[in-house]
């Protein structure tokens, strides 16, 4: 008999449950209770729809971030948040985003670091380590949540971050080894264990998902350690690997000293034989047969034609999962109302993949016959797909074939273009701007849902936007700033907003995501050939440079970005959807640069996200990234002025790629990790203009002047001033005007200090 089970589930709920008790909970409208009590029936929801499955997953579910919960599991919170006020749950709040409810102003810590989980679009919550840190246990999130599932009724499976994962996403504040941590962090997973074995658990599912990465040798000695280290705790451990192959780890991973293995069979789909060849006898194979991290519907006949024999073989060794947790898919397609039916029967949500696993196993245990219809109905949906006109356009083909590499050319030099463009511009020293948005206040949202749910009419919805934007030119003309935005009033998300104007692309109505706490993306769906009916920004942005003499800038997002954060066809190369997304995107730049938009920001937010998680894979993908880049963006005059931003402040690796996309601009984040980025500028020579992000905005705190001062005057040891900007380090949709206005107000002055500086210097 196969066994089904699955590495975890969403968590912010159907219809976003959780993220709207977090935000009243630290809008202090709501006390701890009423939040658990979400949490509580949430977890109950979601056992209840895996119990399609054989085995339900324990711990996957989080309040804000599981590596975050991880850390409180092993007593490593960060010690400044340690030695706060208040209880638990505030600590946790505090070190995720700098404060809990309800705490004032002076009494926020600097929250951790975050940064993206493996190659998705989740934003983890960074591990601090330090020489000295030592693990304490604290299991009592864990125990309460197995007792939870297990009086549903649940054959629960606890779900951990495995020790030399959970070292590996940390970091270390001190230029300490954080291997070093080891030997005591395993004192601590084997006290760990011990008590859920003895709180009934059968099995523990222990994340490695670095195995599916390139390992030195110290780290895959550790891996061999931990495992030596864990055998005899009295629970069965299933080793979790996804997002990748194995390749090179391939045999450690199977050779680890425990009773069941994990693996991405979608990814890693051609490894699987070797793995069933190397993984002793003893041992479970569970396969990850159903993607995790797109939305369509599998091939159920296929994955039996190459499942039965497997199985065969394998008997009740064989287990069955998504390739990863569910947690990067929406929840249930049944919710949507608004996909037209045709696409819509080419989709599977976290709901419909567990049928699907379901439907495999009891194909596999029972026989094709006693599924039939199921699996008619399958194929049926998967034809229509393959064949549909919607998803094929010979025209959009053709245009990709003919992409040369003019296409990518800029006409000059940059150096040539800064005189043209410092001519039109006419900026100051330390140019200050923002990154495109500004706050999507509640009344942007009601006037949003109203005018979409047909009860605001298309000329009325338009002024209300027009009027939002004309408060956002205000305000910034007041304050001071020097190249301006319209704000972004009239956009729902980044992509979305893209998206819904380019055919090709379908949207859901509650297909949310979570990308950080309570933050979420809803991903469109692009399922077929791209193409750009009308322009799409023009009309907002010509309105906002008719209200003022300052430069507007037009904003617009990257083709690698639409592509990372969209879900996308998996029947073509990545790198072809891109390159259709980048001649509409050209095309879009070209119309505003044809009604005199004098700077146009193109956003890359997520091109580093798409790095292969092996970097022997980095340049091949930085090769078509970068190429798309610059056939949506270089075909502008030499006094246009492109800009590009990117949420990110790891890019040393990368930098001689970005520096190849010759934007004359790059605006970055930075201010998270003090700079940190700028190390990369000690070895490359960046020619270009940059922006280091001077606040962090995903933080409710003001920034004060002189901490900016002091930012930019480390970035001017790496740059020279002339080719610096002042700006934050993020779009401000997701902050409050009452947040925005004095942090602007700060970063203004902190640039007018910063001229001073340079003006008296050179007197
Ligand atoms: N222009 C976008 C904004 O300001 C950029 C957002 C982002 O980089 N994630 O919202
Ligand atoms: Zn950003």
């Amino acid at each position: 008999m196969v066994t089904t089970h699955s590495l975890g589930f969403p968590r912010i709920g159907a219809h976003r449950e959780l993220k709207f008790a977090l935000e009243s909970f630290w809008h202090g409208q709501s006390d701890t209770n009423q939040l658990q009590q979400v949490a509580t029936e949430l977890r109950r929801r979601h056992w209840q729809q895996q119990a399609v499955l054989d085995i339900q997953p324990v711990g996957d579910f989080s309040l804000y971030d599981h590596v975050l919960d991880m850390s409180v599991t092993l007593g490593n919170l960060p010690q400044r948040v340690q030695s706060e006020h208040g209880h638990a749950l505030d600590q946790y709040f505090r070190a995720a985003r700098g404060r809990s409810a309800n705490d004032s102003e002076c009494q926020c810590v600097h929250a951790s670091e975050m940064t993206k989980w493996f190659d998705t679009n989740y934003h983890y919550i960074v591990p601090e380590f330090h020489a000295d840190t030592t693990f304490t246990l604290n299991a009592q999130r864990l125990v309460e949540q197995l007792r939870e599932a297990r009086a549903q009724g649940h054959r629960a499976k606890p779900v951990l971050i495995g020790p030399v994962t959970y070292l590996w996403l940390g970091k270390e504040k001190d230029r300490s080894n954080k291997l070093n941590l080891l030997p005591d962090l395993l004192s601590v997973y084997s006290e760990l264990l011990g008590i859920l074995a003895a709180e009934g658990a059968e099995w523990v599912q222990i994340d490695e998902p670095i195995l599916v990465t390139e390992l030195s040798s110290d780290w895959r000695h550790a891996l061999t350690n931990a495992y030596h280290h864990l055998k005899h705790t009295g629970v069965k451990l299933l080793l979790a690997t996804y997002f990748g192959e194995l390749q090179d780890n391939l045999q450690l991973a199977c050779e680890l000293p425990v009773q069941g293995l994990h693996i991405d069979a979608i990814n890693g789909h051609l490894e699987v034989n070797r793995v069933i060849d190397w993984l002793p006898t003893h041992k479970v194979l569970s396969l990850g047969v159903i993607n995790g991290r797109n939305i369509w519907k599998s091939d159920l006949s296929a994955t039996l034609d190459w499942l039965e024999p497997i199985a065969a073989k394998l008997g009740d060794r064989l287990w069955l999962a998504p390739s990863c947790s569910l947690l990067h898919v929406p929840v249930d397609v049944d919710n949507e109302q608004q996909i037209d039916n045709e696409v819509k029967h080419w989709l599977a949500f976290a709901q419909q993949k567990l049928h699907e696993l379901a439907l495999l196993a009891r194909a596999l245990n029972e026989g094709r016959d006693r599924v039939a219809s199921a699996l008619a109905i399958n194929a049926k949906a998967i034809y229509s797909r393959q064949t549909s006109s919607r998803v094929h356009n010979p025209v959009v083909k053709h245009a990709v074939d003919s992409i040369t590499t003019s296409f990518g050319q800029r006409q000059a030099d940059f150096a040539t273009r800064q005189l043209e463009q410092t001519r039109c511009l006419n900026l100051p020293l330390y140019p200050t701007t923002t990154i495109g948005s500004f706050p999507q206040t509640p009344d942007i949202r009601q006037a949003r849902q109203q005018w979409r749910q047909g009860k605001l009419d298309q000329v009325r919805y338009t002024e209300l936007m027009k009027l939002e934007i004309e408060r956002a030119i205000r305000e910034q003309e007041t304050l001071g700033l020097d190249v301006l935005v319209h704000g972004e009033a009239e956009r729902n998300d980044m992509v979305e907003y893209f998206g819904e104007q380019l055919d090709g692309y379908v949207f859901s109505q509650f297909g949310w995501v979570q990308s950080y706490g309570s933050r979420c993306v809803k991903p469109p769906i692009l399922f077929g050939d791209i193409s750009r009916p009308n322009a799409m920004t023009v009309y907002w942005t010509r309105f906002a440079q008719s209200l003022t003499d300052k430069p507007v800038k037009g904003m617009l997002t990257g083709p690698v970005t639409i592509l990372n954060w969209s879900f996308v066809r998996d029947d073509q190369p990545r790198r072809d959807t891109c390159y259709q997304l980048a001649l509409a995107i050209r095309d879009e730049v070209l119309d505003l640069e044809k009604a005199g938009v004098p700077i146009i920001q193109i956003d890359e937010a997520a091109l580093r996200e798409g790095l292969p998680l092996r970097q022997s894979q980095w340049q091949h993908y930085l090769d078509w990234a970068v190429d798309s880049f610059r056939i949506c963006a270089n075909a502008v005059s030499n006094a246009t002025q492109i800009h590009t931003h990117m949420c990110y402040s790891e890019f040393n690796d990368i930098i001689e790629a970005i520096a190849h996309m010759d934007a004359d601009v790059i605006t970055i984040e930075t201010s998270r990790s003090d700079m940190e980025l700028l190390d990369a500028f000690e070895h490359f020579d960046y020619p270009n203009d940059i922006g280091p992000g001077v606040y962090d905005i995903h933080s409710p705190n003001i920034p004060h002047a002189a901490d900016m001062v002091t930012l930019m005057k480390k970035a001017a040891q790496r740059i020279p001033a002339e080719r610096l900007w002042v700006n934050p380090d993020c779009g401000l949709k997701t902050r409050q005007w009452h947040e925005v206005i004095p942090a602007l107000q700060n970063m203004v002055q902190a640039a007018k200090t910063l001229r001073q500086i340079a003006t008296s210097s050179v007197a």
